[in-house]
């Protein structure tokens, strides 16, 4: 079986100051890193990372073909990665000595990903396979309505929210997930309870306190592994890789969840995004 992600691609500039800056002022950083991010790509090297088979549907500009070989070096098929006239998507992100941050984002090349490219990609895809995509790149919904009627599962991780872009997918989601915050959003939005929108599976990650999953309207809670916190980045993008690996290696509903909570957990106790997100041989050693 196979994961399609539709999906961003980022190069993350992360800049240390000792405080964040104020408008108008000039400052200066003591370093920089620059990374792979992205939700999409976090998704898709969690995947990967979990031993699954993993396709990535998404866009780099010329200036970003690293990104693309990186990928590819965690064993992610970059096939469907067009290079676009785009600039690759960025984040430029600020992180002060307390831990605050502030982050800019363009989407550049994230939002030209070619429609024909889409297309290409899912006439690989076999009925049972998952199709995963957030709300970073262009192509959601043509993407969704290919996978839903070649037979995919159809994955949607909400994120950046936006009550529009879910409620576009309406009647193509099988699963869908959100943290509380997000899930909150959209109760309001939509005026009805999370477990009523009449989608399958919708997991609501908490982060410290677990996930709650409405399973057809059952409710199943699952904690989360106790552990000492660091860096909450890429957890819920860990999370959601995972759980897809799970599901994709035909893992039941909490055998996926408890993969997946334990991946996230140790993504937590490290600094950084995609390129510590941590592998299947990490996820057993640390027997949490
Ligand atoms: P997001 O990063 O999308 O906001 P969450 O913060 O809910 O999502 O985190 C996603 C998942 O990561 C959680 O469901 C949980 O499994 C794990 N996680 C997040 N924070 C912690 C934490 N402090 N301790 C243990 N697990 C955590």
């Amino acid at each position: 079986m196979t994961i399609w992600n539709l999906g961003s691609i980022n190069a993350d500039h992360t800049y240390r100051v000792d405080k964040l800056p104020v408008a108008g002022e000039t400052l200066a950083s003591r370093s920089l890193t620059i990374g792979l991010g992205g939700k999409g790509a976090n998704m898709s090297v969690a995947a990967a990372r979990a031993a699954a088979r993993v396709c990535h549907i998404g866009a780099v500009g010329e200036d970003g073909t690293k990104w693309r070989d990186r990928l590819l070096e965690y064993g992610v098929d970059t096939r469907f990665i067009a290079v676009a006239d785009e600039p690759t998507a960025h984040a430029i992100i600020t992180v002060d000595d307390d831990g605050e941050n502030q982050i800019i984002l363009y989407s550049g090349a994230n939002g030209v990903i070619p429609e024909n490219l889409i297309g290409s990609a899912l006439s690989e895809a076999n009925a049972g396979d998952i199709f995963v995509t957030q709300n970073e790149t262009n192509g959601q919904y043509e993407a969704a309505k290919i996978a839903k009627e070649l037979g995919l599962r159809v994955m949607y991780a909400a994120a950046p929210f936006s009550a529009d872009a879910i409620m576009a997918l309406d009647g193509l989601i099988d699963i869908l997930v959100l943290n509380e915050v997000e899930a909150g959003q959209l109760q309001d939005a939509t005026g009805k309870d999370v477990s009523e929108l009449g989608i399958a599976q919708v997991l609501i990650t908490k982060g410290a306190d677990g996930v709650t999953v409405y399973d057809n309207g059952t409710r199943l809670d699952v904690p989360s592994v106790k552990v000492d916190a660091v860096d909450t980045t890429g957890a819920g993008d860990t999370f959601t890789g995972y759980f897809a690996a799970g599901l994709d290696r035909g893992f039941g509903l909490e055998q996926s969840l408890n993969l997946a909570v334990q991946a996230a957990a140790i993504m937590v106790t490290r600094h950084g995004t995609a390129d510590v997100i941590p592998d299947l041989k990490d996820v057993q050693d640390a027997k949490l």
